[in-house]
């Protein structure tokens, strides 16, 4: 079942055409990764989908409505949810509390009813918190977590507002090999079990051969290559343009 699809996506700044006629679909539980070179045009995608970036051209349909050029905010609301930076967690708050607030904003409660609402999302907040193995560390500042850690929590926080669809421009960007391949884990046995179509970059190959359930190769704004983990490695296009060969 289709979640997303995007038609012709086209994206200039300038002279540089940083996306040109990107087209793919994705489905429901499906994990699907854009890989390319530096300035391929992946975070202009990205955007494109998250609403942060108006296209020049194209279409962006999710679960069969048009959401193309809606501002970041209503995207949101109807389903697509990032995983943010470091910075936009709080850091002095609790693992807990940032995953509580996160659960108050999704149900849109007002600062009046904050104690209370706390209070009532503590369950839920905590069974996030487990899905992503960071329940033992709830009470903690986010401040004082290892970055690998913060990372779990971000996913939490992107989970409270129930997404159908996941996107992630460099979720692993700064971590180590080892908390790298776990947290990919993570999301791809997230998504499969519970449908949650997921967009990312990764610049770990060996992640997105292991998780990725097909791979699109965008060069300079077009998608060069596409298929499954198998079929990409063995594209002589890809091995020569990306991968070096
Ligand atoms: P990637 O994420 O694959 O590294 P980007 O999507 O960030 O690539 O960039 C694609 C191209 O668009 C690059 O040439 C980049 O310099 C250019 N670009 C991206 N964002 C902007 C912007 N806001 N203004 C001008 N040029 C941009
Ligand atoms: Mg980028």
């Amino acid at each position: 079942m289709t979640l997303l699809a995007v038609d012709r996506l086209t994206k200039r700044f300038g002279g540089v055409l940083a996306a040109k006629d990107v087209s793919f679909a994705l489905n429901v539980g499906e994990m699907l990764a854009i890989i390319g070179p530096n300035g391929a045009g992946k975070s202009t995608t990205f955007n494109m989908v998250g609403g942060q970036l108006r296209p020049d051209g194209g279409r962006v349909t999710l679960a069969g409505q048009d959401v193309t050029g809606l501002p970041p905010r209503q995207v949101c609301r109807l389903g697509v949810g990032r995983t943010f930076q470091v910075a936009q967690t709080f850091l002095s708050f609790t693992v807990l509390g940032n995953v509580q607030m996160a659960l108050i904003a999704h149900h849109r409660q007002t600062r009046r009813l904050l104690a209370n609402a706390a209070a009532m999302h503590r369950e839920a907040a905590l069974a996030l918190l487990d899905r992503v193995g960071m329940a033992a560390q709830a009470a903690r500042p986010v401040g004082e977590l290892a970055y690998g850690d913060v990372k779990r929590v971000e996913l939490a926080i992107a989970l409270a507002a129930a997404p159908r669809l996941l996107l992630m421009d460099e979720p692993t960007a700064g971590m180590a090999p080892a908390e790298r391949a776990a947290l990919m884990a993570l999301v791809a046995g997230i998504a499969r079990q519970e449908g949650i179509g997921v967009l990312f970059t990764e610049h770990d190959m060996d992640a997105v051969f292991a998780h990725a359930d097909r791979i699109l190769v965008l060069v300079r704004g077009e998608i060069i290559a596409r298929g499954t983990p198998e079929e990409v490695r063995a594209d002589p296009e890809v091995q020569r343009v990306y991968l070096g060969h």
